[in-house]
């Protein structure tokens, strides 16, 4: 009976021991798992945003 984890996100077969994303096969299917993608694209460049939001006292 053999373990094959395989990740969650991209389906691949992972890498267990010495894996520090797992269960994830890489950085960035934990990036994925954790939305940060999305949240990358909700920090568009240029985007005119409110500018009392910005508080950088
Ligand atoms: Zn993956």
């Amino acid at each position: 009976m053999s373990f094959e984890p395989r990740c969650p996100i991209c389906r691949q077969a992972v890498v267990w021991e010495g894996n520090p994303h797992r269960p994830f096969c890489s950085e960035r299917c934990r990036m994925v798992d954790l939305g940060v993608w999305m949240t990358e694209g909700y920090q568009v460049p240029g985007e005119a945003v409110d500018p009392d939001a910005d508080d950088d006292g």
